[in-house]
């Protein structure tokens, strides 16, 4: 089973891309902040505001020390901004059981806010170096097709995948960490959904379903995700205007980015609900503490 990772690995040590959180001795807090970003939005989107936080907060107490507020204004448009609050509760869970630092056990990374399986596993390995099976979409597709000789995996991971990429793996920490990074690249490369590249793989030739020959299924693997005209565009153009404010606005100025009440207050509401933004009176902010002349 190894020689996978073995090929994988050496096709990875070739065309890796260059990105910055795989720099040497980066830091796992930068990991753990790239992890977060990366988890639903493409890398082309993540790397700017990554260098952004990198920058302003280059330990967990600088996040910590800052209001919840700071962390959903400088999520920018990464999407999905309940992450930033999840970080910034990992960052002061970080400073409050961890003395600041990224923890190198597992259970106490699993027991942090905001970091479940995969994120768990891909920091320890990432950037401690550690041998733990990593387990995204793009390596369960991998495994399923290399190992299996299925189209695709299913829908959710189990522990059977967790079990199955750890077979895969080299019994050297060092190699094991390095295969683990480069089973994602080849997913995220070569090894997509919809369009794998196998002329340019280098598991062409021991790859299952390949040989079998078998077919993609005609039509999308996923339904793709409608943006446009949904809760989630709404969301975002109001938080955009509370991003931009130095303090609380009024309501009408929320008002005016969206045409349909009923959605527009439901998306403030949700808002509301999630603690992304908090009432101010009559008007409304990003969580945190507002200058007493605002
Ligand atoms: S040969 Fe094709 S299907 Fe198999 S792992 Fe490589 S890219 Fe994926």
């Amino acid at each position: 089973m190894s020689e996978l990772a073995s090929l994988t690995t050496a096709w990875y040590d070739v065309n890796a891309r260059d990105l910055p959180w795989r720099a040497p001795e980066i830091g796992a807090w930068p990991v753990l902040i790239s992890e977060f970003m990366l988890q639903q939005t493409p890398v082309v989107r993540v790397l700017p505001v990554w260098r952004e936080w990198v920058a302003r907060w280059p330990a967990p107490a600088d996040l910590a020390a800052e209001d919840s507020g700071e962390a959903i204004r400088a999520w920018g448009r990464l999407g999905y901004p309940r992450r930033a609050m999840r970080l910034h509760a990992c960052a002061t869970a970080l400073v409050e059981r961890h003395g600041g630092e990224v923890p190198r056990r597992l259970d106490q990374m699993l027991a942090l806010p905001g970091v479940g399986d995969y994120t768990a596993r891909a920091v320890l390995a990432f950037a401690y170096g550690q041998r733990h099976p990593v387990v995204d979409t793009n390596v369960r597709r991998v495994a399923a097709r290399a190992v299996s000789g299925l189209a695709d995996a299913g829908a959710a991971t189990t522990p059977a995948d967790l079990t199955l990429v750890e077979s895969l793996l080299p019994q050297n920490v060092a190699a094991a960490a390095r295969a683990s990074a480069a089973f994602m690249e080849l997913g995220a490369v070569l090894c997509t959904a919809r369009t794998p590249r196998c002329g340019d793989c280098p598991l062409r030739e021991r790859c299952a379903w390949r040989r079998s020959g078998a077919a993609l299924p005609a039509g999308p693997s996923r339904k793709p995700q409608r943006y446009a005209g949904t809760d989630r565009q709404v969301r975002g153009l109001l938080l955009a205007v509370l991003r931009q404010a130095a303090g609380p606005v009024p309501k009408p100025a929320l008002d005016v980015v969206w045409p349909d009440q009923v959605q527009r207050e439901r998306a403030l509401d949700s808002l509301l609900a999630d603690g992304l933004v908090v009432p101010r009176g009559e008007r409304f902010s990003l969580p945190g503490r507002v200058p007493a002349d605002l």
